[in-house]
């Protein structure tokens, strides 16, 4: 605890210096006092600690708050300071007037209230902030300043819990009866009962099971038959689970070579990062789950990293049944208090395996040897506030720190991976098939185009869809309705011909600005007059995307009113505990219909799903970002693995204003390998990643005129620090999301084949934008931005 400015603020030790090292300057006034140590044991191991140092640096984020996202929510956050009588305070209320002054007030209260917040305290006084007669109590020793955590979550749980004396473990009632006449039935059978439960019991436990008061452990602590102690309890997320049988196959040969692979690395001791691309259901948790095995045994621990949304109370559930008590869950729908428990079992060493979301890349995995990151892909990774951190990256960094092996696992690698796998940087294993060759799902396209021709209105549904939705009912099998979008509506989309107006410079569809009318690319600033007509076709159908899972929700509830129907969105999502009810409902076949938007694609194993619908892929498809085709790429290929999991066939509908479009083409061909060629192709020619690198800065500000003043500055940095052109600046431009909370937002791009050139301009440009008056807090820094939205 360090005082900065009035506030007593939580800091980490980072490290111990015995001697100043020769030459260090010192300004006096810049030194803190530690006030408190609030830690006993270090709370980030030394792996972690290095970790979090990368993390700071490589994404130019404050290394504390990395720190800070590195711990279990809440640990140390809110500290609140405190105040208490001392014993010279207690004196001297006796000799002094009750009512005569504020000390004397102030002593009174706190000798009957005991501790007290200061806040309150000062509250209660009258006064606004700390005034001057309680230092100078303070001064004089009659009270005392303390600290506390304001939540007891974030604290280890104890209870009361006694012990049979050691002496008297071995035959406890024969020698208590022989040295000890007195002890009563009641006594006895409270020994008796510690006996038979090794010795240790909770106070509870023993009250209840043997019949007793707890008058009588009182008697027989004075009697110094028992101590007593206090024990820690554990809040564990899953205790009253049911867990699944674990199952024993015998793996594949794919798998088993998958797992071999794995093994060997593993055995090496060293660095090793393998891609297992592996359709959906070709039983690529079965390995992970192995792999993880083969850690304990070679006595390390293990780390598995699954998407925000994938990481299922079944998944927990199925790790569980294998690991027991030796995997920790960091589960999205913990309280603080399971977390920071699941987190301590980890550092202690009791736990030796996790699985969890992005921020579980920081556990304290005792020598970790093996690290999983299930789709990898997924943007979830990265977090989207600051620290901007992408886990899966910071993971591989990990790994090589560790000498660990990673696994990056997907039916649909990333276009990095991939590649990665193509240069040889990642070992490349594949499982090109489902087990017991269960065919994937059949995908197929529904011209949207041609139903609009016919109904000459904008239909939600095709004919096709709601005749399926129907059938898949009738056969008392389940249907998921997929909506791709994210509340992003500002471009437009011919329902004629399913073109989308792109930018000629980036390959990226430009956004629509209602206000001035106007189509505006936000990476280059390129602008031109919204059309009235289509420019591919002439059609004057051009439209703005619309419905969102609420409406689809209601009109499918109006059209079958006999199903049941689940939803799940963005804002359910913010319910945790409701959106699992859902999942496990739905799981269970107690909704027959679930509506949801991209979260549902992943991850899920429902064995009755035989039907997926996934209306207006158009949207993602048109979204301004250059991953737009990858991510639709990615969707439909997992939508088409999420139906038909178990033994029935099942079928894909796709509707879509763009049949044609490359990303559509393949994932219904199911054709990984075709899509990755011309979509890397897209890449170098555009100069996206794989091929540079990219930052992107974005400027908020709440006046307009300033945010384009600082845009403009930051721009010219930029160019100045860029005089060898190593890198290329695109912007200023109005970021996607052009106002936003009441702030003006401003993006600027940068490119560069070096990663440490970009940093070098990028650096030295903000460097000298703050010389020069800049305001630094107005510019966000975003090092390999996932989300271009
Ligand atoms: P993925 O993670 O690739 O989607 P899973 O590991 O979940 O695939 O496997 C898909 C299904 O096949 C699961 O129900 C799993 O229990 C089962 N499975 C996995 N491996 C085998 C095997 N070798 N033999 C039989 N069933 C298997
Ligand atoms: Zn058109
Ligand atoms: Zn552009």
């Amino acid at each position: 605890m360090v005082q900065l400015g009035t506030k007593s603020t939580p800091a980490y030790i980072v490290a111990l210096l015995p001697h100043l090292r020769a030459g260090t300057s010192l300004v006096e006034s810049e030194l803190k006092e530690v006030q408190e140590l609030l830690d006993v044991d270090p709370p980030l191991t030394a792996e972690v600690l290095e970790i979090t140092r990368w993390v700071a640096d490589y994404y130019a984020a404050p290394w504390g708050e990395v720190m800070r996202a590195a711990l279990p929510a809440g640990l140390n956050a809110s500290v609140e300071q405190t105040i208490a009588i001392t014993e010279k305070g207690g004196q001297s209320i006796e000799d002094s007037d009750p009512d005569a002054s504020v000390r004397s007030r102030v002593l009174t209260l706190l000798a009957t209230e005991g501790e007290m917040e200061l806040n309150a305290l000062i509250l209660r006084m009258g006064a606004t902030r700390t005034p001057k007669w309680l230092r100078e109590m303070e001064a004089e020793g009659l009270v005392d300043r303390g600290y506390r955590t304001l939540s007891s979550a974030t604290r280890a749980k104890r209870r009361r819990a006694v012990r049979l004396e050691q002496n008297r473990l071995t035959d406890a009632t024969d020698e208590a009866a022989q040295r000890n006449q007195r002890t009563t039935p009641a006594q006895q059978r409270a020994l008796e009962v510690l006996g038979q439960a090794g010795g240790e019991l909770s106070v509870g436990e023993l009250v209840e099971r043997a019949w007793i008061s707890e008058s009588v452990i009182k008697t027989l602590l004075k009697n110094r038959l028992v101590t007593e102690f206090e024990e820690d309890v554990r809040r564990d997320p899953l205790a009253n689970a049911n867990l699944p049988q674990t199952d024993s196959f015998v793996l594949t040969g794919a798998q088993t070579t998958a797992l071999s692979s794995i093994e060997d690395a593993l055995k090496a001791d060293a660095f090793a990062p393998i891609l297992l691309h592996g359709v959906t259901g070709s039983g690529k948790t079965e390995i992970y789950i192995r792999a993880m095995h083969r850690a304990l045994e070679l006595n390390r621990g293990a780390m598995m990293l699954v998407p925000e949304i994938a990481l299922t109370p079944i998944l927990s559930r199925r790790l569980r049944a294998h690991f027991g008590d030796g995997i920790a869950i960091f589960h999205s729908s913990l309280s603080k208090g399971e977390r920071f428990d699941e987190w301590s079992r980890l550092r202690a060493g009791e736990a030796r395996i996790v699985l969890g979301t992005r921020s579980a890349v920081f556990a304290p995995v005792k020598n970790l040897g093996l690290i999983i990151i299930d789709e990898e892909q997924d943007s979830s990774y990265r977090q989207e506030e600051s620290p901007f951190y992408n886990a899966r990256d910071t993971a591989i960094v990990r790994a090589q720190k560790d000498s660990a092996v990673v696994v990056l696992g997907s039916a649909t690698p990333s276009l990095e991976s991939f590649h990665n796998a193509q240069t040889g940087k990642y070992k490349y294993v594949q499982l090109p098939d489902r087990i017991a060759n269960r065919p994937l799902a059949r995908a197929e396209t529904v011209d949207m185009r041609e139903v609009f021709a016919r109904l000459k209105k904008p239909p939600v549904f095709s004919d096709l869809l709601l005749e399926a939705i129907d059938t898949t009912h009738s056969r008392k099998e389940q249907t998921i309705i997929l909506l791709n979008r994210r509340g992003y509506s500002s471009f437009i989309l011919c329902r004629s011909c399913g073109n989308s107006i792109e930018c000629p410079n980036c390959d990226v569809t430009l956004t629509y600005h209602r206000g001035d009318q106007t189509l505006v690319c936000h990476y280059c600033n390129y602008h031109q007059r919204a059309p009235t007509v289509c420019p591919a076709c002439g059609s004057k159908y051009i439209y703005y995307v619309g419905e969102g899972t609420e409406q689809i929700e209601e009109l499918l509830r109006k059209r079958f009113p006999r199903l049941r129907i689940g939803r799940i969105d963005r804002d359910t999502k913010a319910r945790r505990r409701e959106f699992e009810r859902t999942l496990l409902d739905f799981g269970k076949g107690e909704i027959d219909l679930l509506v949801g938007t991209q979260m549902l694609a992943k991850g899920h194993d429902f064995h009755n799903v035989t039907l997926v619908g996934v209306i207006s892929v158009d949207a993602g498809l048109a979204m301004p970002d250059f991953r737009a085709a990858e991510r639709t790429f990615q969707l439909i290929t997992q939508v088409a693995g999420r139906a038909g999991r178990g033994d029935l066939p099942g079928r894909v509908l796709v509707q879509t204003y763009h049949p044609n479009h490359y990303a559509l083409r393949h994932a219904i061909a199911q054709d990984y390998r075709g899509f990755y060629d011309e979509e890397i192709r897209h890449r170098r020619n555009h100069g996206y990643p794989p091929f540079v690198a990219l930052a992107l800065l974005l400027v908020r500000q709440k006046d307009e005129a300033k945010a384009k003043l600082i845009a403009q500055q930051l721009r010219n940095a930029l160019t100045e620090a860029n005089r060898d052109h190593s890198c290329r600046i695109l912007g200023p431009a109005p970021a996607p999301f052009a106002r936003l909370r009441g702030e003006y937002r401003i993006q600027l791009l940068v490119k560069s084949p070096g990663r440490k050139q970009m940093r070098a301009v990028i650096d030295q440009a903000l460097k000298s934008f703050e010389e020069k008056g800049g305001d630094a807090r107005t510019v966000t820094l975003e090092v390999d931005p996932v989300n271009m939205m």
